[in-house]
């Protein structure tokens, strides 16, 4: 069943006089469970169809449903998780308190879908952490109280924009595994924005490409890995095939003489 369905969803910004679309016609849809990657050129606005399906701002034109329900009410029910590039957690607060801080803003359990702080916390690899601070936190570990946190009202979609970002190379291929495993525990639909071409074929089920602003989306492309998926599957023909088909749909035929 499609979870979360976007119908020729544009988006404009005012800036001064002039007007910025930063999105065109955008047609997706993601299945319960599935893993989307979004990948595109800087710019081409990626964050901004984050932000459209999580109702931080709504379309100019076009619709978004999430389970059926427009945004704003799968906001309201709590049904959206959201991880930045930076991880925002509240620096005067604990881990612990960082990670239920959703939960206290709803004024305590939702329902029966909200995991526990505790459970999250281990789930995302921080047991021992939960007195410790954001600053006695190494990047990587801000990042996975972040996606706790994101997770605590048990979300049913989970949007990631570009959340190991700002990682090592070495620390992002971790938690890109560390996610997979939480995504499959976590039961969620999740989207991932990402410019890395390899990141978004060793994580996703299906690759949305956008073209550069105004991001259109110019191709869709299924990834046949198996799951879970394994660091030794990025060796594969497989995996170089799908690599060279979304560098075509980024790049064309430039793509050929690029290499
Ligand atoms: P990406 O995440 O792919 O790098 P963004 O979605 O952040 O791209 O931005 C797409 C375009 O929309 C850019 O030209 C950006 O300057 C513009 N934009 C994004 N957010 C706003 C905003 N709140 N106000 C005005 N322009 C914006
Ligand atoms: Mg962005």
């Amino acid at each position: 069943m499609d979870h979360l369905v976007i119908v020729n969803a544009s988006k404009q910004f005012k800036l001064g006089k002039e007007y910025v679309v930063a999105i065109e016609d955008v047609d997706m849809t993601l299945k319960e469970g599935e893993f989307g990657a979004l990948i595109g050129p800087s710019g081409c606005g990626k964050s901004t169809l984050l932000r459209l399906i999580a109702d931080i701002f709504p379309p100019t034109s076009g619709s978004i449903l999430i389970d059926g329900e427009p945004p704003a009410k799968a906001r309201l029910q709590h049904r959206i998780g959201f991880v930045f590039q930076d991880a925002t957690l509240l620096p005067w607060r604990t881990v612990y308190d960082n990670v239920q801080l959703p939960l206290e803003i709803v004024g305590g359990k939702v329902d029966d879908r909200s995991l526990s702080p505790e459970e999250l916390i281990s789930l995302v690899g921080l047991d021992g952490f939960e007195g410790a601070r954001p600053t006695q936190l190494s990047g990587g570990m801000q990042q996975r109280a972040a996606i706790a946190r994101a997770l605590v009202l048990r979300p049913q979609v989970l949007l990631l924009d570009e959340p190991f970002g700002a990682l090592d190379e070495i620390t992002r291929q971790r938690m890109n595994l560390e996610l997979l495993r939480i995504w499959t525990e976590a039961k969620t639909t999740a989207l991932l924005v990402t410019h890395s071409i390899n990141e978004a074929v060793f994580m996703a089920d299906r690759i949305f490409v956008l073209s550069s602003r105004p991001g259109r989306l110019t191709d869709t492309i299924s990834v046949e890995l198996p799951r879970p998926r394994e660091l030794q599957m990025m060796r594969t023909p497989e995996f170089f095939d799908t690599v060279n088909r979304v560098r075509d749909a980024l790049f064309g035929e430039e793509a050929a003489d690029a290499d």
